[in-house]
Formats: C-alpha cells, sequence, structure tokens
C-alpha cells in the first residue's frame, strides 16, 4: 500500500510551519496576482523562507500560477517562473496551456502540475497534459470514485494524480463562475472570489402583470443561503481513496487560519497512518468527531460515492462551531509557565483542548493560573487586545512552539 502525501494550504510562513508541525508532506501557496488566490499570496520573501524551512524538514512547497491568462500578463509570468526556478520551488500548478509551455521553456526541470480548475475529468485529458509536460493532475472535484478509480487504471503508472479531500466546495462548476464578479466586482477566474455564493438573499416571486405584488419565498429572519456549499469531508472516505492509490490528498483553504490549518492536517495525518499501519480498524468516527470541533459549515461527501448526492447545500448558513474555538498557540514552554500567545479571550477556569501532533486524541485541562507575561503578576482575564497578546499558564504536557491549542465555550 503506497503512502499517499498529504498537502495543506498555506497562505503565509506561519501558516506553512503550522502545517508541517501537525504531520503536513507538503504545501501549496499562491505567488501573486498569478494564483487563483490572490487574496491568499505569499510575498517571494516569504516564499524563499517558505522553501527554504520546508527543504530543511524534508517537505516541499507548490506554487501556482492558475489563472487563464491573457496576452498581457506573459512578460510577468516569465519573471515569476525565473524566480521560482531560482527559489526551487517543487512543483507549479497551472491551467492553462500557454502557461505550461513557458515553464517547460524557462525551467523545465520545475514539475508541473495541473490545477483543479482545468477540469479534467478523463483519462484522456490527463494522458494529453502529461504528454505536454504535466506530471501530476490535479482531478476535478466534479468526479466520483468510480471514474477516479477508472482515470487511474487508464493513465501510464508514473504520472500523479491529487484529490481535494477537505474544504470549501464552489457552488458553480469548480470555480467557473461570474457571481462574484457580478454582484461585487470580484473576479473568481482571477483568483479574488468574495464568495458571494455563501451570503444571505432574499428570494422574492412577483408575478409579471402584478408588479410591486412583491411575495418572499423560504426564508426567515437571516434571509435564505440558497447558493451556499456544505464543506467537503473525505474523512469516512480515507480507506477507498489510499487502495486506488491516489498520489496526493489535498486540504483547501489558503485564506483559513493556521489554527484551522493545523487542526485539520492534524486529524488527516492520523487518519492516514492509522489505516496504513492497522487497515482493518479504521474507525473514522474518532477523526470526524475533532473534524466537528473545527467544522465552518456543514459537511458533505459531493459526489465521491454517488454523482446524484443532493446533500451538498448549507441552506441554514451555519458558520460557525458553536462549541469551541481558537484559544492560544504555545510560543515557549516552561515547566512552571509557559509562554502562549492568545486568539481569544481566556479566562481562568476555562476548559482547554491541546492538540497533539500525531496523536488524535487531545489533552484536555483546566486554566488554573494565568500570568501576566511582563510584570509575572496572576491575573484572572486576558482579552487579545494587542497583536501577538500573550500570557503565562501552567501546561499540563511538555508542549512545542506552535502547538494549537483550543478552547472548549
Ligand atoms: S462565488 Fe461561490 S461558487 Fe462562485 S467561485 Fe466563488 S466560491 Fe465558487
Amino acid at each position: 500500500m503506497n503512502k499517499p502525501e498529504l498537502l495543506a494550504p498555506a497562505g503565509s510562513f506561519e501558516k506553512a510551519k503550522e502545517a508541517f508541525i501537525y504531520g503536513a508532506d507538503a504545501v501549496y501557496c499562491g505567488t501573486g496576482a498569478l494564483s487563483l488566490r490572490s487574496r491568499a499570496e505569499v510575498n517571494n520573501e516569504e516564499l524563499a523562507k517558505t522553501i527554504e524551512y520546508a527543504h530543511s524538514l524534508g517537505k516541499k512547497v507548490y506554487t501556482t500560477i492558475n489563472i487563464y491568462a491573457p496576452d498581457n500578463v506573459y512578460d510577468d509570468i516569465k519573471e515569476q517562473v525565473k524566480m521560482l526556478d531560482k527559489l526551487r520551488v517543487d512543483a507549479i500548478i497551472v491551467s492553462d496551456g500557454g502557461v505550461v509551455d513557458i515553464i517547460k521553456e524557462i525551467a523545465p526541470n520545475i514539475p508541473i502540475h495541473i490545477s483543479t480548475q482545468a477540469n479534467t475529468l478523463s483519462s484522456h485529458t490527463a494522458k494529453f497534459w502529461q504528454k505536454n509536460g504535466a506530471s501530476r493532475i490535479i482531478l476535478s472535484r466534479e468526479m466520483n470514485k468510480n471514474d477516479i478509480k477508472n482515470l487511474i487504471n487508464n493513465i501510464p503508472k508514473e504520472l500523479e494524480t491529487e484529490i481535494f479531500i477537505h474544504g470549501a466546495i464552489c457552488w458553480a462548476y469548480s470555480g467557473r463562475c461570474y457571481l462574484s464578479d457580478f454582484l461585487a466586482n470580484r473576479n473568481a477566474n482571477l483568483g479574488d472570489c468574495a464568495q458571494s455564493c455563501r451570503w444571505a438573499y432574499n428570494v422574492y416571486l412577483e408575478e409579471k402583470n402584478n408588479p410591486g405584488n412583491i411575495m418572499p419565498i423560504e426564508d426567515d429572519q437571516n434571509g435564505t443561503y440558497i447558493l451556499s456549499s456544505k464543506d467537503l469531508c473525505l474523512i469516512r472516505r480515507v480507506p477507498d481513496i489510499i487502495d486506488m492509490g491516489i498520489t496526493s490528498l489535498k486540504i483547501e483553504g489558503r485564506l483559513k487560519s493556521e489554527y484551522y490549518v493545523a487542526s485539520i492536517v492534524n486529524v488527516y495525518r492520523n487518519a492516514i497512518d492509522d489505516y496504513i499501519k492497522d487497515p482493518k480498524n479504521y474507525d473514522y468516527k474518532k477523526y470526524l468527531s475533532e473534524l466537528n470541533k473545527v467544522k465552518t459549515r456543514g459537511l458533505t461527501e459531493f459526489f465521491f460515492e454517488d454523482k446524484n448526492n443532493k446533500d451538498y447545500q448549507e441552506y441554514e448558513g451555519k458558520q460557525y462551531n458553536p462549541e469551541y474555538e481558537y484559544g492560544a498557540q504555545v510560543i515557549e514552554y516552561n515547566e512552571n509557565k509557559s509562554t502562549i500567545k492568545i486568539g481569544n479571550k481566556l479566562t481562568v477556569g476555562d476548559k482547554m483542548e491541546i492538540l497533539i501532533p500525531n496523536k488524535i486524541e487531545v489533552k484536555e485541562f483546566t486554566i488554573d493560573k494565568m500570568y501576566d507575561v511582563e510584570t509575572d503578576e496572576e491575573i484572572e482575564t486576558v482579552n487579545p487586545g494587542k497583536l501577538d497578546q500573550s500570557v503565562k499558564i501552567k501546561l499540563p504536557i511538555k508542549c512545542k512552539e506552535g502547538w494549537m491549542i483550543r478552547r472548549k465555550k
């Protein structure tokens, strides 16, 4: 059984660091306006730092140039490719055939991964991309498991495959959508989506011959969320996915927080490793219960089992987990008083959970005392008033820098 790569989003160096602490094998990030996540771009200096850090751990960094590019941006693309080559990036994620050609010409040693935006649905298209220089295909999210199996069985062994296993999905066909452009003047196809499909809408019925007589349909005080999709979650299907021989399992969310990245990566790291160690006893429920502590919307398996699945819309617009929130991050461990950077208001008596890398079980504890980092005086409450607000507490186990602590609300 081949162990697949676990690939995490990294909208910043700090997020990449968290992803690696919690077990990601590789991260992907955007590079300037040439990526489809222009708001989650990593500047060149940060990218260089991320790549150097990843390589020191034996891990990888992929970057995106996955816009559909008009002629007037090709000079920028050439410069970007030269810079990525110098930084020794491990692959570039691309959608457009023109960009593929430029990479082959300028930096033939950089592996090319075909973005999910290119909507590869068949072994024919996968082979086309391989002939044209691709080493990996990020499959279309609209495929089910039989489509994926069929594709893998009909492509050369050395052609790698990658699928999304967790995170937001589009109401439209994989990002081919003008809703955000139309409503917010922000173009999803240039990486600037305002996620207009998640907004609350009022829906009315108006009879054509009786203008002005407007009748609302099925909405409550929040309006209605008829366009909002649930989040993809394939934790139950990890055994199928590994058995199929998919090369890389990808988590969506370059705009998500460090806490989110750490939590989701840790769950999938454990799920993959546990299944490989002991395939007969894979029990997805313990992983799902951890994912449920951080989910932002309802979860769906989308089309993985069944293309006729209709359970992927979040009509209630549920956005936040009501029971848990980000608490703090360990800055420096000390047996008696560890320094933690807080993410939300903390008060003596709060119930907390430490996320332990490579372990699905969290360590629960209650804050019994807190100390001001500067004066060392005992305090009752601390608010995230200023940037990097820290406090000292006693931690129940030995922790390392970067470990995440969750707060039970
Ligand atoms: S508005 Fe929604 S469906 Fe359209 S691209 Fe953005 S996230 Fe996808």
